[in-house]
Order: structure tokens, then sequence, then C-alpha cells
């Protein structure tokens, strides 16, 4: 069994950039330069979007924070995301979901320019990744796409079973497996909470993504022998043994399977850490195009 270090790939991807950064620099090119629009005060929120920055300073890039209180009205925020769409100084926005009740989030992902939409959540940038054109791919599914690939590991003509189908995770992969190309040509079940039988279909996998959410869900009498277990889930639950008070588990019962697995990723330490260096080459992209 071979433990998938996401936080090994992701620190080389990040030197990978940076590198790329300093040649952009040396030829008197630009700067690529990220902004991010924060909304309210949600604890896991602000951690992301400051891992992000903070990630972004790492490799070079130019970063902006904009933050607003929970009250921003739908109209104020879709002018700023205008404002940024017309700036030519910024290469890339995110606006950090989830958004306050009263804002719709799909209105807001349809404004930010597909040209600058490094989260990869815009509809034509969905359609594009659909259609095998290069754009910017979601942050999470590409991760897991480049340890797949960083990892030599082969998919075609294998059976991959997606648990959960998210915007953000389960429906982008499950297109991205079945698409001609390496990683993908792989043969994709999309499961979901109404699917029946789940274990049936699980065991059947030669590659099990999951990504619903729900601690330890995976268990070894669930998989086949020798199957690549990717854990997209992160769910913090107390813990009387940590300083903290608090631990994460994946969706995946990690110490019950993992003999059974040819290959499985960590959580904390698999899919995660790929996620930020994902958005950084998406943003790098922005500037450089997508043949590089
Ligand atoms: P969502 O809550 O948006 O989606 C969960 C999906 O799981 C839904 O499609 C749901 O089905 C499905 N599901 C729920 N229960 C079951 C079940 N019993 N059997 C089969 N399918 C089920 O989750 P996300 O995709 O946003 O996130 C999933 C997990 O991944 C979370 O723990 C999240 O924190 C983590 N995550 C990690 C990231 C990273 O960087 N590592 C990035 C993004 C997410 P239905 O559609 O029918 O409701």
């Amino acid at each position: 069994m071979t433990i998938l270090d996401g936080k090994k790939i992701s620190k080389e991807i990040q030197l990978e950039i940076a590198k790329a950064v300093n040649k952009l620099n040396l030829e008197g090119k630009k700067t690529p330069h990220l902004a991010a629009i924060l909304v309210g005060n949600n604890g896991a929120s602000q951690t992301y979007v400051n891992a992000k920055v903070t990630a972004c300073k790492n490799v070079g890039f130019k970063s902006t924070l904009i933050q607003f209180d929970n009250n921003i009205s739908e109209k104020d925020l879709l002018m700023k995301v205008d404002e940024i769409n017309r700036d030519k100084e910024i290469d890339g926005l995110i606006v950090q979901l989830p958004l306050p009740d009263h804002i719709n989030s799909i209105r807001i992902t349809e404004a930010i320019s597909p040209l600058k939409d490094v989260d990869g959540f815009h509809p034509i940038n969905i359609g594009k990744m659909a259609l095998n054109i290069p754009t910017f791919l979601p942050a999470t599914p590409a991760g897991i796409l480049e340890l797949i690939k960083r990892y030599n590991i082969s998919t075609s003509g294998k059976h991959c079973v997606v648990v959960g189908r998210s915007h953000i995770v389960g429906m982008p992969i499950s297109i991205l497996m079945s698409r001609n190309s390496n990683p993908g040509n792989c043969t994709v079940t999309l499961t979901h909470s109404r699917t029946v039988n789940l274990k049936n279909i699980t065991k059947t996998a030669d590659i099990l993504i999951v990504a619903l959410g729900k601690a330890e869900f995976i268990t070894s009498d669930m998989i086949k022998e020798g199957a690549c277990i990717i854990d997209v889930g992160i769910t913090r639950v107390s813990s009387k043994y940590t300083k903290s008070g608090w631990k994460l588990l994946g969706d995946v019962a990690f110490d019950d399977i993992k003999d059974k697995s040819s290959y499985i990723t960590p959580v904390p330490g698999g899919v995660g850490p790929m996620t930020i260096s994902m958005l950084l080459l998406n943003t790098l992209k922005s500037v450089t195009g997508f043949d590089s």
C-alpha cells in the first residue's frame, strides 16, 4: 500500500509555481494577482481564505483580500465583482462560499468573468471542462487528477466509483475521470444519497473517490482488495487525545481500509493540501495561458 502524500506533492507544485513566477519577473512580465472576496465572519471561510492569501505570498503572487460584512446586498457584491472583472491588474477572482442566505451564490458565480474564474465554477468553464477544452478546472478535482498523475496510477479502462455529486467535487471529478485523457478513460459510476445498494457498487471500484462529508463512512467491507482510495472528506470531530480538543477525519475509515488498498490518501495531508496548489496553478495559468 502506498500513501498518496498530498502535502509533499503540494509543496513540489508550489515550488514549481514559485520558479515560474520568478521567470515571469525576470522576463519583465506580469506577476499573477489573485483577488479573494470574503463575506461575513464564518470561521472556516476565514481560515480557508487566509490560507489562500498566505499561499499566494509564498509563491510570489500578488493578492488582495476584500472583506464585507454579512449584510452586504447582492447588488453591491455584484458591483464589486464587476469592478474586479474590469480591473486589468487582477488576473484571478474567487468569492469564498458559502455566502449568506440573502445572496444567490449562483448569480455571483455567473457574474465572475470566466477568464478570471480561477475556482473553475462558472458554467462556461464547467462546460469547457466537460468538452475537454483547456480551461480552469475546479481546484479539488484538479488536485485529485494531479495526485493520480504524479504517482503514475493507471486509470485507463478502470472502474471509477465516485461517492457524492456536489458541483465542486463529485460531479466534476466524475466527468474528468471519464474524459478521453490521462488521467481519465475510466468507466465511471457516480453515486449519491439516493443510490441503492451503495456497497455493491463501491466493492466493484478499482478507483474509489469519496466526497460525501460523513466521517469514516466507507469501511473495508465496502471496497475491493487492491483498490485505489481517494478520500476528499474533512469532518472535524472532538478528541480527547489532541491539544486542540478536536481532530480531522476523512470519509474513509483509514486504519480499517489501508491494508486492503493499493493507494490511499490520508486525512489530513492527502487531497486537502492539493486544493490550494491547484488554485495557485489556475491563477498562474490566467497569466501564462493553458499551454504551459
Ligand atoms: P456536499 O454536502 O455538497 O455533497 C455531499 C454529497 O454526498 C451529495 O451529493 C450527497 O447526495 C452525497 N451523500 C450524502 N450522503 C450519502 C450517502 N449516504 N450515500 C451516498 N452519497 C451520499 O459535499 P461536498 O462535496 O462539498 O464535500 C464533501 C466532503 O468533502 C466534505 O467533508 C467537505 O468538507 C470535503 N471537502 C474537502 C475539500 C478538500 O479540499 N479536501 C474541498 C471540498 C470539500 P445528494 O446529492 O443526493 O444529497
